[in-house]
């Protein structure tokens, strides 16, 4: 078995859901050490139990030159073991894929991340500049580990691979994403006397909630616009025969470059004064303990993207086209907090955060020999 694949089936057999993502940490850290390359441990300060670092990497090259970072996540998203055929945490062959918890999402990307490392750390005449490694915990909850290295400030490049699972395209732009609360207050009183006495705020939160689906939102070119969903209401009396008096409204919103905290409160402000209900209407954005993902796109044109193309079509004889992602993921602190830019590409497979997840060997292979190419068109 090749190596790329031994390391991608070990990092599977490795339980690293979210929570406890220490096991994959010691062993991206020992992988590291075995080929010559000192890995620093980061652990975010809510880590309590000290379960959930994520490792960072330097390979110098001892010449001058450029920064490749190279970043991908050790956390899986949890299991239900009673819907997988296999044991997620073994994985098993069957036909032209291997499925196993990560197999896609995303111990494929690690395993191509660690390999490319020792391919370099082997041949340092075959680079300039600095290749840096990430394995981070975390992503699939709040990116704490990614937000942790910024605000560590270790990180610096001039380029990353983010080596998220997809296969058909490169991802050079993201949207951004917020959340809201709207508090709706009416008035209590004896629903004897309803309407007359008192005012409900679940009809209020109605015509708001309404309103909040029919705003506008910006546009881009190519990541089209973003999203208003009211995700959940909560609120309403258990008390006997009382007008309810307060109602929460939570919102999940997509934004686009151009749009931020800011010029969303002010569209929902003014579709309160617009239902006459701008005293009885709270907005706020939904306070979480890590900032909100800003929104990015980078330049189809720029050398990051095309040396990873001309990647990807030397080893596939295939084309790489653009893709924009309606989501985000930590691509998204890299290129905004960081201003690293970023392209988000790597294997793939299916059944992502699902049942019987799986990955494709070809592809963790291809995706390794695509990484190298790229650092040495770019670094070289
Ligand atoms: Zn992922």
């Amino acid at each position: 078995m090749d190596t790329v694949i031994k390391r991608w089936y070990d990092l599977i057999s490795i339980d690293s859901v979210d929570g406890h993502e220490i096991n994959a940490a010691n062993y991206v850290a020992e992988v590291l050490r075995g080929m010559g390359i000192e890995p620093h441990y980061s652990y975010f300060p809510d880590d309590k139990e000290r379960q959930r670092p994520s490792v960072w990497c330097e390979l110098d090259s001892g010449k001058p030159g450029k920064t490749m970072l190279l970043i991908g996540h050790i956390d899986t998203v949890e299991v239900n073991l009673k819907n997988w055929n296999t044991n997620p945490f073994k994985p098993t062959e069957i036909g032209d894929k291997v499925y196993g918890r990560g197999a896609m999402d995303m111990k494929g990307g690690l395993a191509d991340i660690l390999c490319t490392l020792e391919y370099f750390a082997h041949h340092k005449d075959e680079f300039s500049g600095k290749l840096v490694g990430c394995f981070v915990s975390d992503e699939e909850i709040l990116s704490k580990g990614t937000y942790q290295l910024v605000d560590e400030d270790n990180i610096h490049a001039d380029y990353a691979i983010m080596a998220e699972c997809r296969y058909d395209n490169v991802a050079v732009g993201f949207r951004g994403r917020l959340s809201f609360e709207v508090i709706v207050h009416g008035r209590a009183g004896h629903t004897c006397r309803y309407p007359e006495s008192g005012e409900n705020a679940i009809i209020l939160a109605g015509k708001m909630a309404e309103a909040i689906e029919a705003l506008p939102t910006a546009t881009h070119p190519k990541l089209e616009k973003g999203t208003w969903c009211v995700r959940y209401i909560e609120g309403g009396t258990t008390a006997t025969l009382t007008v309810p008096d307060t109602v929460l409204l939570f919102l999940d919103r997509y934004v686009v470059p151009g749009e931020n905290e800011e010029s969303c409160l002010k569209q929902l402000t003014e579709a309160a004064d617009k239902l006459g209900l701008k005293d009885k209407v709270e907005v706020r954005l939904k306070p979480r303990s890590s900032p909100y993902m800003k929104s990015f796109a980078i330049p189809e044109d720029h050398e990051l993207v095309l040396a990873l193309q001309d990647s990807f079509t030397e080893v596939t004889g295939e084309k790489l086209p653009c893709a924009y992602d309606p989501s985000v993921c930590d691509s998204n602190i890299l290129a905004v907090s960081l201003g690293i830019p970023v392209v988000t590409f790597g294997p793939s497979g299916g059944n992502m955060h699902g049942d019987n997840e799986y990955g494709y060997p070809y592809q963790v292979r291809n995706c390794l020999d695509i990484y190298i190419k790229t650092v040495k068109k770019l670094l070289g």
